[in-house]
């Protein structure tokens, strides 16, 4: 996986300067296809571990925006080896590829639930 750095205005900063993975649309809707299968067979104490209670993760809460200000997935460029090696001891995450465009409403169906 591709490291990508975010672009992000945040705070008084130009760039956000976050790094997180780059993952691909396949790779989202299966994770989301996964979270609703799973979800299902979990208890309400299983769904309180994971903080989901009323309903599965969603693609858009996990992977459209920069888990540190909350910027869009579109503003992220490849992350340099330099920017990546500032990064230790920080947990990453992935986010979709900045290339993709993906609105919620593409899913359709799992709004049925909501
Ligand atoms: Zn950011």
């Amino acid at each position: 996986m591709k490291n990508v750095i975010c672009q992000n205005k945040f705070l008084d900063k130009e760039h956000c300067g976050w790094i997180h993975f780059k993952v691909d649309l396949p790779y989202v809707l299966n994770w989301e296809s996964d979270w609703n299968r799973y979800w299902l067979t979990l208890d309400e104490k299983g769904k309180e571990m994971f903080g989901c209670i009323l309903r599965p993760p969603r693609i858009e809460e996990n992977y459209l925006s920069c888990n540190r200000c909350g910027g869009s997935h579109k503003n992220f460029r490849d992350a340099t080896d330099e920017e990546y090696d500032n990064i230790y001891g920080s947990t990453i995450s992935g986010i979709l590829d900045s290339t993709v465009d993906f609105e919620v409403r593409d899913i359709g169906p799992r709004r049925k639930n909501d």
